[in-house]
C-alpha cells in the first residue's frame, strides 16, 4: 500500500476536521432522525431496524457509534458509502483536511510485464441481478461491490489492486452448477492472475477485516450490513494470499473469519488463524442448521445460505457474536490441574540418606546418574532395579555396558543380601556366589517383573523407544534403566552427533512423560585426562541439554587413597572412612543437600550407611532366617560413624 496512507497520517486529518466531521458522516450516509447539536442519529446500518436514534458521535475516536448494533463509522465509511474505494475515499479525507498527497498513480496500470484483463461489459446486469436476486443478494449490493456482467449473461467478479486497477476478473454463470454437467464451477479472464481478495480496494484499513471463501458469501454478508468485508480468491484450499498481501494483512488489528460449515472449511479456519495471529483472530461458526416458520430443518453450508434461510439479522448476528480464538499454545493458571509432589507416584532408592533428601524418584522424571569407571554405578543401578520391583515397579533395563548373564549377576547378588551368598577362596581371592536355592527362588520372584533388553537386538535409538513403549504397555514397567547414552547407536556422524544426541536425550524425557514412567539413564563424564575428582554439572559429555533436561543428577565417586592420609591442616577429608561419595548435583524438585558418604560391601554387592542396609530381605526372602551381616566388617563401619568421617 501507498506509505503515505499510513494510519499516522489517516489520524492527523480527523484531528484536523475535528468534530466538523460529524455533519459530514451523517450528511454522506444520509442519517435519518439526525440532530446536529447532540450529533446522533438513526443507526445507518441496514440490518439495523432502528426507528429512535442510537447512533452516537464519538469526538474522541472521531466516529458514529452504534448502541444498538455495535458498528462504527468514519468518514471514511461514509465516503465509501457513497460508492467510492478506499483509496478514493482517502483522498476526499485529505482534500477535506487539507493533507497535502498525491494519488495520480490512481486506477492506471504501471506493471510492464503484466497481462491485465479487457474485459467486455454488457449493456445492463440483468441475468445477473435476477440470479443474485434469488440467492438473496440484492442489486444494491451488485453495484456496491462493482459485480459485472459479460456478453454471455455470466457474473463477473473483478478484483481490484489497492491503487484501483482492476488486476483479474473471475467468471460464473449465473444460475446454479449443475454437478455433472458444468466442467467447471468459475474462470478466470484471460490475462494473469494475483492472489489479490475480492473487495480488496473497498476496505477501511482501520476497521475489523471481515474474510469469507468465496464471492457469493462476500456478497451475503456485505447484504447483511457488514460492509467491510473480503473473499479469498482459490478456494479454501490455497493459502498463498496470506504470503501475497502480507504487508496488508499486517496493517489489522482485527479479523473475523467466516468459514464454511465443512471439514476443509474448519482446516481453513485453524490454519489461516494460525497463520494471521491466533491474537487477533475471531471466528464465525455459523449454526449447522436453521429451522424456518414451518419448522422444516436446513443445512447452513456457507454464509450465502445462512442469510437464505436465517435472513439479514441472524447472519449480522452471528458475525457480531464471532469468537476470540483460543491461544492453543498456553492454558489458564486456574484450569491447570493442582500438583503436590507427595501425591506423585514413584520408588524410593533404598538408600536411607538419599532418600530422605529426595524422598523417591518419580514417575515422568528423568534421572541421570553419572561418575568414572569403578565408581559404583553397577551396584547403585542394581540397587534402584530391585528397589522398584520390591515396591511394584516393573522395571525395563537396557545394558550396553554388561552382557544380559552378566547383568542379572550383579542384580540378583545384591538383591540376595550377605546371607544368601556361599564365599569361596579361590587363588589367594575371596569370591562369593549366589545359594542355588536362593537363586531358584529368586528366579521365580523376577519372572513378570524385569525385562533385559536382549543383547542380540541392535542398540538403535528408535528400536529402544519402541520398545520401552511396548514394555511399558504390555508388562507395565514403570522403571526404566539406560546404561549408558553413548551405548545406543544414534546413528550420528561426526557432523551432527551433538544434534543427535540432544534429540536422544528429549525423546526420552517426551517418553518419560507420556508414559509415566521414572528413567534412569547413565551418562560417563567427559574424558578428565587422569584426574578422579567428584564430579559437577559441567563434568557430563555430550551437549547440556542432558543435564538441562534431566530433573535430577546424581554422581558418584569412589574415595581415593589419596583422600585419606591427613591434608595440610592436618586434618583427614569427612569422608576419608567412607568408600563412595554419592551426591545430587541436580535436584528440580528441592536441595541438592550435602554429598552422601556411603560404604560398600564387596559380599553382596551393596551400599550401605547402616548395618540396617546391609540387612535387608527383599519379598522373595522376607521371612528368610540366614544372616545378612555374616561378612559384615564392622571395623569399617565404626570407622564411617566415629566422627573421623561425619556427614559433610
Ligand atoms: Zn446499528
Amino acid at each position: 500500500m501507498d506509505s503515505n496512507i499510513s494510519r499516522e497520517r489517516i489520524e492527523e486529518a480527523k484531528q484536523k476536521l475535528g468534530d466538523a466531521q460529524a455533519d459530514m458522516i451523517a450528511d454522506l450516509l444520509k442519517m435519518e432522525k439526525y440532530n446536529p447539536q447532540r450529533r446522533i442519529g438513526c443507526c445507518p446500518n441496514p440490518a439495523h431496524k432502528d426507528d429512535t436514534p442510537s447512533c452516537s458521535y464519538n469526538p474522541r475516536a472521531h466516529n458514529f457509534y452504534c448502541f444498538g448494533c455495535s458498528q462504527t463509522y468514519d468518514l471514511i465509511d461514509a465516503y465509501m458509502a457513497t460508492g467510492l474505494t478506499f483509496l478514493q475515499a482517502v483522498d476526499k479525507l485529505f482534500e477535506a483536511a487539507d493533507i497535502p498527497h498525491n494519488f495520480s498513480y490512481r486506477g492506471r496500470p504501471s506493471d510492464r510485464d503484466y497481462k491485465y484483463p479487457k474485459p467486455e461489459w454488457a449493456e445492463t446486469k440483468e441475468h445477473v441481478y435476477a440470479y443474485w436476486q434469488k440467492r438473496c443478494i440484492s442489486p444494491a449490493t451488485i453495484d456496491a461491490l462493482g459485480i459485472m456482467e459479460d456478453k454471455r449473461g455470466n457474473t463477473c467478479f473483478p478484483y481490484y489492486d489497492d491503487s484501483d486497477v482492476l488486476r483479474c476478473v473471475k467468471v460464473r454463470p449465473s444460475r446454479a452448477i449443475r454437478k455433472g454437467v458444468d466442467k467447471q464451477k468459475c474462470w478466470w479472464m484471460p490475462g494473469d492472475t494475483m492472489h489479490l481478495l475480492f473487495n480488496q480496494n473497498r476496505i477501511n484499513v482501520s476497521q475489523p477485516l471481515i474474510i469469507c471463501c468465496g464471492e457469493g458469501d462476500c456478497a451475503a454478508i456485505y447484504e447483511a450490513g457488514c460492509q467491510n468485508v473480503v473473499s479469498i480468491p482459490m478456494g479454501d484450499g490455497s493459502t498463498q494470499w496470506v504470503t501475497e498481501n502480507w504487508e496488508w494483512l499486517e496493517g489489522f488489528e482485527t479479523f473475523v473469519l467466516v468459514h464454511d460449515n465443512d471439514e476443509p472449511g474448519r482446516k481453513w479456519k485453524a490454519e489461516i488463524t494460525r497463520r494471521l495471529g491466533e491474537y487477533r483472530c475471531k471466528v464465525v461458526d455459523l449454526p449447522e442448521t436453521w429451522t424456518d416458520d414451518q419448522g422444516e430443518q436446513h443445512h447452513l453450508k456457507d454464509a450465502n445460505e445462512a442469510l437464505f434461510w436465517g435472513g439479514k439479522q441472524m447472519l449480522a448476528d452471528a458475525i457480531r457474536n464471532a469468537k476470540e480464538q483460543r491461544i492453543e499454545s498456553v492454558e489458564d493458571c486456574s484450569d491447570v490441574t493442582g500438583f503436590n509432589m507427595e501425591q506423585v507416584d514413584g520408588a524410593t532408592t533404598g538408600i536411607a540418606p538419599l532418600d530422605a533428601l529426595i524422598s523417591k524418584a518419580y514417575v515422568g522424571t528423568v534421572n541421570i546418574v553419572t561418575g568414572v569407571a569403578g565408581s559404583g554405578k553397577s551396584s547403585f543401578l542394581s540397587t534402584i532395579i530391585n528397589q522398584s520391583i520390591e515396591q511394584g515397579f516393573n522395571t525395563w533395563v537396557f545394558s550396553g555396558e554388561l552382557a544380559n548373564p552378566l547383568l542379572k549377576n550383579w542384580v540378583t547378588t545384591v538383591c540376595a543380601g550377605q546371607g544368601n551368598l556361599l564365599c569361596e577362596q579361590k587363588n589367594g581371592h575371596t569370591a562369593y556366589f549366589i545359594k542355588p536355592e536362593a537363586a531358584k527362588q529368586m528366579n521365580d520372584y523376577y519372572r513378570g517383573r524385569l525385562y533385559f533388553y536382549k543383547d542380540t537386538e541392535l542398540p538403535q535409538v528408535d528400536r529402544l523407544l519402541a520398545s520401552i513403549e511396548a514394555s511399558v504397555k504390555r508388562f507395565d514397567c514403570r522403571t526404566i534403566v539406560l546404561d549408558n547414552l553413548m551405548c545406543i547407536d544414534l546413528e550420528a556422524t561426526d557432523d551432527n552427533k551433538w544434534n543427535r544426541q540432544d534429540a536422544a536425550i528429549r525423546s526420552l524425557v517426551e517418553l518419560a512423560r507420556r508414559l509415566d514412567v521414572a528413567m534412569w539413564i547413565v551418562i560417563h563424564p567427559r574424558k578428565l585426562n587422569g584426574e578422579v575428582k567428584m564430579l559437577q554439572l559441567g563434568d557430563l559429555s555430550g551437549v547440556a541439554s542432558s543435564a538441562n533436561l534431566a530433573h535430577r543428577v546424581f554422581s558418584l565417586y569412589r574415595v581415593q587413597d589419596s583422600d585419606r592420609v591427613p591434608g595440610r591442616n592436618g586434618k583427614l577429608p569427612p569422608y576419608a572412612a567412607a568408600d563412595v561419595v554419592l551426591s545430587v548435583i541436580k535436584n528440580r524438585f528441592g536441595d541438592t543437600g550435602h554429598p552422601i558418604p556411603l560404604l560398600y560391601d564387596p559380599a553382596s554387592r551393596r551400599f550401605y550407611s547402616s548395618p540396617d542396609d546391609l540387612e535387608f530381605r527383599y519379598a522373595w526372602d522376607r521371612h528368610g532366617t540366614t544372616d545378612n551381616l555374616q561378612y559384615f566388617n564392622r571395623d569399617k563401619y565404626e570407622r564411617l560413624v566415629s566422627g573421623e568421617s561425619e556427614p559433610f
